[in-house]
C-alpha cells in the first residue's frame, strides 16, 4: 500500500466554472475521480480512538470505511457506510461536514481536515454507478407501521423496519417522495435523480409509498390505527415558513423561501414552458443568511434575476450558512447586503385606478442598517438598528428566508398528542410522543435542523417501534 499523503491541504473538488453554472441547474460540484479518492483516503491516519466518528450523528465508521477506499474496495466501502446510514449520497452532498465529522479530524489541527463528506459521496456514488445488487426482500414478520411524511427521517424509519420484515406504508403530502431533498434543496446541490435513487430502494425493499394523502385532513392518525397500523412515524418536517411581520408582505411578488424553492424544483418553473407562474429576471432580495436562503438566492439568479441580494441583519461572521455554499454563491455574484433589516415592501398602488395592472406588485425594499449589540440567549450578538439609516432598495421580487416552523395541521387532528411552544411535537429519548404507539422525529420535533440529524432520529424511532412490537 502506498505511504500516508501528508499534505496539508485536501484534494481540490472539481467544480463547474462559476460564470457557466450561474445559468444552469447542472450539479455545482463534480465529484472525485478514483484516483482523487484514493489519493484524499492516503491522508486519513486511521486514528484509533476515532475522533472524527464522534463528530458524525450517526456513528459511521469513518476510518473503516476510508480504509477500504485505500485499498481500492469501493463497495466495502460502501457497506461500510451502510451499516450506519441509509442516505450517503446525500449527507456526502449536504451534510455540514465542518461542523461535525470533520470538524474533529486530527489531520485538521495543522491544515485541512480529511475530506470526510468527498469521499463518502465518491463511495455512494460509484456504488450508484456500478452496483447491480439487487438487495432481498425481507421476509414479512406480519406488523405493519404507517409513516407520516417521506423526508430523511421518514424515510431512514422506512427503510430500518423494511428490513427487519415491517410491512411499512408511507403517506406523503405532495405528489413526489423525498420532503426537503426533493421540494427544497435545489438540482444544483442535490440532483433528483440520486433522491429518487433512494426511494427506489426502499420500494425494493417492499417499503410502499402513498403520494398525495394528508394526514390531518385524508386520513388522521386515529385512522392509521382504524387501518390495522401497529404504530405511526410522524415525520412530517417543519414546513410553515415564518414570515417578518412588516407591511407589503402580501404584495404580488413576495414569496416565501419553501414556495419559490417548491415551484422551482418540484413543478419545473424554470421550463420554458413551466407548469407553475414564478418570478424569471427583474431584480430580487432574497432576506435570510441561512441555506436556505443561499438555495433561493442562487436558485433566483439560474431563473434569469439581473441582481440578486442576501439581506442578512447580522455580519458574515454570524451568518448561519454552509461557508461552502456562501462561498459559491459569491463567485455566482450573489451580493450580500450585511447588517440590514427590511422594514417595509413597497408596492405600486394606484388607488384611484383599482383596474390599474400595476397595483399590488413589489417595487422596492426600504431597510435600515444595524449593528450588533449585546449577545442574545444562544451567544450572537443582537442587532440593534442604527437610527436614521433607512434607505430602499430597488427589486421587484422579495423572498423571505428567515425560517420555519412544524404545520399544527397533525397536532391539530390528534387528541394527546403533546407539542411545546415553538410547535414542535414533544417526545422522549426514544422517539415516542405522548400517545401510546405514534412516535416523531426530524424537524417535526427539533424545528428546522439537518438531514442527518432527521435521519438519525428516524433510526432511533425505528429501532423504538422494533422493540416495542417484537415483545
Ligand atoms: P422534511 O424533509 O421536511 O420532510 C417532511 C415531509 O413530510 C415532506 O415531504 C412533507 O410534504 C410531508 N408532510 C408534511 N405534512 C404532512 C402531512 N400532514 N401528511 C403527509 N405528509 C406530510 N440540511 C442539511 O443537512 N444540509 C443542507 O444543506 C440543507 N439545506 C437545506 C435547504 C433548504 C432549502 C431547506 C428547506 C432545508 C435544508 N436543510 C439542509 C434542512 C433539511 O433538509 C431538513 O432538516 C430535513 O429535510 C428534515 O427532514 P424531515 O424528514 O424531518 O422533514
Ligand atoms: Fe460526516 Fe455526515 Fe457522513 Fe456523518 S453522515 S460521516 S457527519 S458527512
Ligand atoms: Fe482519519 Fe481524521 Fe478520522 Fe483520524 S480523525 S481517522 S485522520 S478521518
Amino acid at each position: 500500500m502506498a505511504k500516508t499523503n501528508m499534505s496539508p491541504s485536501r484534494n481540490v473538488m472539481p467544480t463547474q466554472d462559476a460564470k457557466v453554472r450561474a445559468h444552469n441547474f447542472d450539479e455545482v460540484a463534480l465529484g472525485y475521480s478514483e484516483a482523487t479518492a484514493i489519493d484524499e483516503a492516503m491522508r486519513c491516519l486511521n486514528c484509533k480512538n476515532m475522533p472524527c466518528v464522534d463528530g458524525c450523528p450517526v456513528k459511521i465508521r469513518i476510518p473503516e470505511f476510508i480504509s477500504k477506499i485505500k485499498e481500492g474496495d469501493f463497495e466495502g466501502a460502501y457497506q461500510v457506510i451502510t451499516r450506519s446510514s441509509s442516505l450517503p449520497a446525500v449527507c456526502g452532498r449536504v451534510c455540514p461536514q465542518e461542523t461535525q465529522c470533520e470538524s474533529r479530524c486530527v489531520r485538521g489541527i495543522k491544515g485541512e481536515s480529511v475530506g470526510i463528506g468527498r469521499l463518502e459521496r465518491f463511495v455512494a456514488d460509484w456504488h450508484n454507478t456500478f452496483s447491480t445488487e439487487v438487495p432481498a426482500r425481507p421476509v414479512s414478520n406480519g406488523h405493519r407501521v404507517a409513516i407520516v411524511g417521506s423526508g430523511p427521517s421518514g424515510l431512514t424509519c422506512a427503510g430500518d423496519l423494511a428490513r427487519k420484515g415491517y410491512e411499512v406504508t408511507v403517506f406523503e403530502a405532495l405528489h413526489t417522495a423525498g420532503g426537503v431533498l426533493v421540494y427544497g434543496i435545489p438540482e444544483f446541490r442535490l440532483p433528483k435523480r440520486i433522491v429518487a435513487k433512494e426511494v427506489e430502494a426502499l420500494r425494493q425493499l417492499g417499503v410502499k409509498i402513498e403520494t398525495n394523502v394528508v394526514i390531518g385532513k385524508t386520513l388522521t392518525v386515529d385512522e392509521l390505527f382504524e387501518m390495522g397500523y401497529e404504530a405511526v412515524f410522524i415525520g412530517s418536517g417543519a414546513g410553515l415558513p415564518n414570515f417578518m411581520g412588516i407591511p407589503g408582505e402580501s404584495l404580488k411578488g413576495v414569496y416565501s423561501a419553501n414556495e419559490f424553492l417548491t415551484r422551482s424544483n418540484l413543478m419545473k418553473a424554470y421550463l420554458d414552458e413551466p407548469q407553475t407562474p414564478i418570478m424569471k429576471g427583474g431584480r430580487v432580495a432574497v432576506v435570510g443568511g441561512g441555506n436556505v436562503a443561499m438555495d433561493a438566492a442562487r436558485t433566483a439568479l439560474r431563473l434569469g434575476a439581473e441582481k440578486v441580494y442576501i439581506v442578512y441583519r447580522r455580519s458574515m461572521d454570524e451568518l448561519p450558512a454552509r461557508r461552502e455554499e456562501v462561498e459559491n454563491a459569491k463567485e455566482e455574484g450573489i451580493e450580500f447586503s450585511l447588517l440590514v433589516s427590511p422594514t417595509e415592501i413597497l408596492g405600486y398602488s394606484n388607488p384611484d385606478d383599482r383596474r390599474d395592472p400595476e397595483n399590488g406588485f413589489v417595487k422596492g425594499m426600504t431597510c435600515i442598517r444595524m449593528e450588533l449589540g449585546e449577545p442574545d440567549e444562544r451567544g450572537r450578538r443582537r442587532p440593534v438598528a442604527v437610527e436614521g439609516s433607512e434607505f430602499t432598495i430597488d427589486v421587484d421580487t422579495v423572498i423571505m428566508a428567515i425560517g420555519t416552523s412544524p404545520n399544527p395541521l397533525i397536532k391539530s387532528t390528534t387528541e394527546g398528542l403533546e407539542v411545546n411552544r415553538r410547535g414542535g411535537i414533544v417526545v422522549n429519548e426514544d422517539g415516542l410522543t405522548s400517545r401510546n404507539a405514534v412516535y416523531a422525529g426530524g424537524d417535526a420535533v427539533t424545528g428546522a435542523a439537518t438531514v442527518i440529524s432527521a435521519m438519525g432520529a428516524g433510526k432511533t424511532a425505528a429501532r423504538a417501534i422494533d422493540e416495542a412490537l417484537s415483545r
